[in-house]
């Protein structure tokens, strides 16, 4: 047997009728603040990756499914929406529409990880992006906005952690320092820590060894550092933030997987995703896409795991599948009955019942039980254009008609 590619995963139907719930959610509430939806290709350049996402990223230098087409052009499955997203702006000239221009999406992505529960190398993410405005009322209403996404799918424990990163002036600066530091401290720090100054400084926050929490307790913070019109900034989304009552951390060691961020950067993490626990998140990209090619444009986003928001959302009530009319050949099976059977399913369909065909070639009886199992509320049985049957299953009733007359029949309903 052929099985689907390792950290995979088929959508069935079940699970679809779930994905379509949170979708309509998505819809409703980014489309009421005036999102609009886009989808951009599945593969883009690889280069657009490279310089906007950033070279020395995990995502660009392990994860990326790149491939070079017939043509010897470099592609790679889209790990993440951001980069093509801001693509399309620049592209379309979107520069010159009423900014700011609002996006929504909700698309699948490709990241070759290690794969676990809640973690696949193809995944799905719905996501918001607020291109050409510095404000921050767009980074507090980008939050807000995913906070009541998470809410009503009924996603449990949800905790939202929050940080500036300043501009990347700011961060090379602070890096230094911290790295100093380090160094100052080296004989405190744990061995793992210690090997790991020069390649990742801010990871020291995360360490769990109790004599480097000491040390880290002391070690300067990025946020004490921000530049005043960042701060400002940085205050004013929490000032927002309070005003509706969002409560946040504010957790000075956020670090997230992408190179592209400035500013406001946040993340939301769930109970019940054990080791994955960032259910969603983003912050302010403001020099994406000059970096791949495009005017200086402020911008903002987030995007969150349509997996994870399942796996820690409360179970989606799916409603009950409705059949209207079952249409099956009678018994006596006569030649003319399959072209009527088919055609009163159309005009069935048309007319806006829910009509399905009998396609086995089961015997009546067969088709009955069904009919029976699909919750049908009527079953044709057709002998000829002329001599259809129709059965109300709730009752057993049963009546003599043309098809012409079945649709009416069952549209007058309850009683035959
Ligand atoms: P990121 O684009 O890395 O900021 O991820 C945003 C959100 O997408 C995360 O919080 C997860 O919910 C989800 N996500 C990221 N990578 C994966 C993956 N490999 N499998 C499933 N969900 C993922």
């Amino acid at each position: 047997m052929i099985e689907a590619p390792k950290g995979t995963y088929d959508v069935l139907p079940v699970a679809a009728e779930a994905r379509a719930v949170l979708e309509g959610h998505a819809q409703q509430i980014l489309g009421r603040a005036g999102f609009k939806r886009i989808e951009t290709p599945v593969f883009e350049s690889t280069e657009l990756f490279v310089r906007g996402v950033g070279e020395a990223t995990d995502v660009v230098q392990k994860e990326m499914y790149t491939f070079t087409d017939q043509g010897g052009r470099a592609l790679t499955l889209r790990p993440e929406g951001t980069a093509p997203i801001a693509r399309a702006y620049i592209e379309h000239g979107m520069h010159k529409l009423p900014q700011p221009v609002k996006f929504w999406y909700l698309s699948s992505f490709f990241r070759q990880e290690r794969p676990q529960a809640g973690r696949y190398r193809q995944f799905w993410q719905v996501g918001a992006e607020t291109i050409g405005s510095e404000r921050p009322e767009v980074d507090a209403e980008l939050i807000v906005l995913l906070a009541e996404l998470l809410e009503t799918m009924g996603v449990k424990g949800v905790r939202l952690r929050l940080a500036s990163l300043g501009t990347p002036e700011t961060r090379a600066q602070y890096r230094e320092e911290l790295t100093s530091y380090l160094h100052a401290h080296e004989a405190q720090l744990s061995a793992e820590v210690k090997a790991r100054i020069e390649l990742n400084p801010l990871r020291a926050f995360d360490s769990s060894d109790p004599s480097t929490q000491a040390v880290m307790k002391g070690a300067p913070k990025l946020l004490d550092q921000l530049r005043p019109e960042d701060k400002e900034h940085f205050d004013s989304v929490k000032a927002l933030l309070d005003v509706v009552g969002l409560i946040y951390e504010l957790d000075p060691t956020l670090v997230r997987g992408l190179d592209y961020y400035t500013r406001t950067l946040f993340e939301f993490t769930a109970d019940g995703l054990g080791a994955q626990s960032g259910v969603g998140g983003g912050g302010r990209y403001d020099r994406l896409i000059e970096q791949i090619g495009g005017q200086s444009t402020p911008a903002c986003g987030w995007a969150a795991g349509i997996e994870r928001i399942l796996l820690a959302g409360s179970e989606v009530p799916v409603a009950a599948d409705t059949v209207d009319l079952l249409v099956a050949p009678a018994a006596d099976r006569l030649a003319g009955a399959t072209a009527p059977q088919f055609e009163l399913a159309r005009e069935a369909r048309r007319a806006g019942l829910a009509a399905q065909l009998e396609l086995t070639g089961r015997s009546l009886k067969a088709a009955l039980k069904h009919a029976d199992r699909l919750g049908a509320r009527y079953v044709a049985i057709v002998s000829d254009a002329e001599h259809v049957s129709l059965k109300e299953m709730a009752t057993g009733e049963q009546h003599e008609l043309s098809a012409d007359a079945v649709i009416a029949a069952i549209l007058r309903g309850p009683r035959l």
